[in-house]
């Protein structure tokens, strides 16, 4: 997907968890983080569920290190990351979602080119939809 529907899931997500804009941000960051290896584009070591995590235990090291724990950062990462692999599972490219350990490509439906208009406009219309929903509550 493009780099806005990215950010748009990855915010609309984490505003479930918190409404901190600095936060949803973050989230927003990491939703796009994954796509700076253009060079290696999925390659494995960028848009894999490893990378996830790591990421996400990277930071609460480097947090506590620093400062203090800070999970909800580390969330964060998560949610972003997590859910650019979980968008680019819908592309024709798909990801190898479990590199290093498999390398085997994982798509899911519906299949689509990563800058289908259609698919990146429908998300991020329902992106912002959702984000509006839950920052009323
Ligand atoms: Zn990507």
């Amino acid at each position: 997907m493009k780099w806005k529907t990215h950010v748009a899931i990855a915010i609309a997500l984490a505003s479930f968890i918190t409404k901190n804009p600095i936060y949803l941000i973050s989230a927003g960051f990491f939703g796009i983080l994954p796509d700076i290896d253009f060079w290696f584009h999925r390659s494995g070591l960028s848009h894999s569920i490893t990378t996830a995590v790591v990421a996400s235990a990277s930071i609460l090291l480097i947090t506590h290190f620093f400062y203090e724990l800070d999970f909800l950062l580390a969330m964060m990462a998560f949610i972003g990351i997590g859910s650019h692999i979980c968008l680019d599972m819908m592309t024709l490219s798909g990801v190898r979602m479990f590199w290093p350990w498999k390398k085997k490509v994982v798509r899911i439906p519906p299949h689509v080119r990563y800058d289908n208009p259609l698919m990146n406009h429908t998300l991020t219309i329902i992106s912002i939809g959702v984000l509006f929903i839950t920052l009323q509550q």
